[in-house]
């Protein structure tokens, strides 16, 4: 896979299409799809350009956000199993490139969508494609997509795992703590203020494991083990529901291995049963 970030007046031949509706991704749940060729929809309301996002095997993949009241659905798609779903609730079912393209086609359809206009003098911006920008004549600062830095954590104490719960979850399912890289702050100093702030624990032996692109709405999370050092759980401030210590043997509903959340608890599990 190319990435790429082109702006084409038209469809490139052989191509494919990601679309978009009010932050929810089309997806075909009988060939666990989200891409599909134009010739299959109905793009009578698409106004150009369209932003292609990646290379594959000489196929050009676009991203294309469409209004509530438009259907795009060609003749012979079936609504019963294509329809717009939240990017979350198909994760599980996505490999990694799969997970990367439609990570990638969420962030840049935002990234288009919100810069159409300069946020300075309010004239319309123009694609800079040397830069891959949206850009105004009234200044020469390049709008490119932003991504923003966050730690995700996974605090153990030998046979036993730190883990909290959001409002938004699915019941009983815990995670692993993440939270933004501040102006100024390097992950590390992130990471011990984030669990200090969000469940009032002390950590160290911070050990970095690997990152992952997070698209809700554009993340960064770069993914860390800690051990526990001391402090009682308390819950500091409002971004959790719950928070407890789980035994490595009776865990609750975990994120599924597609998110850098599983492959952390994942992966301090089989760890520990290496031991
Ligand atoms: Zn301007």
């Amino acid at each position: 896979m190319k990435l790429i970030r082109e702006l084409h007046e038209s469809l490139k031949e052989d191509s494919k299409l990601i679309i978009f509706c009010d932050n929810k991704i089309l997806y075909d749940q009988s060939e666990n799809s989200y891409s599909f060729a134009p010739k299959d929809l109905n793009l009578i309301n698409q106004s150009k350009p369209f932003l292609s996002i990646a290379l594959i095997d000489n196929c050009y993949f676009y991203v294309v956000n469409i209004n509530k009241d438009e259907n795009i659905l060609g003749l012979f798609m079936d609504p019963k199993s294509i329809n717009f779903v939240d990017l979350r609730q198909i994760l599980g079912f996505l490999d990694q490139s799969s997970f990367l393209l439609a990570s990638r086609a969420s962030i840049l359809q935002t990234w288009i969508s919100t810069n159409g206009f300069c946020s300075i003098c309010g004239k319309t911006n123009f694609y800079n494609e040397n830069e891959g920008a949206f850009e105004c004549k009234c200044n020469s600062s390049p709008k490119y997509p932003v991504i923003s830095p966050c730690i995700i954590t996974l605090i153990h104490d030998e046979e036993r795992i730190l883990l909290g719960r959001s409002k938004f979850f699915p019941s009983n399912m815990y995670s692993t703590l993440a939270g933004f890289i501040e102006a100024g702050e390097n992950a590390e100093e992130a990471l011990i203020r984030e669990v200090k702030e969000e469940v009032n624990v002390d950590v160290t032996d911070i050990e970095y494991y690997s990152s992952q692109s997070w698209p809700f709405p554009a993340q960064l999370m770069l993914g860390y083990f800690c051990k526990y050092k001391s402090g009682k759980i308390l819950l500091n401030d409002n971004e959790l529901e719950d928070a407890k210590w789980f035994n490595v043997n009776e865990l609750p509903i975990i994120p599924p291995d597609a998110s850098i959340s599983g492959q952390l608890i994942r992966s301090y599990i089989e760890g520990r049963s290496k031991l």
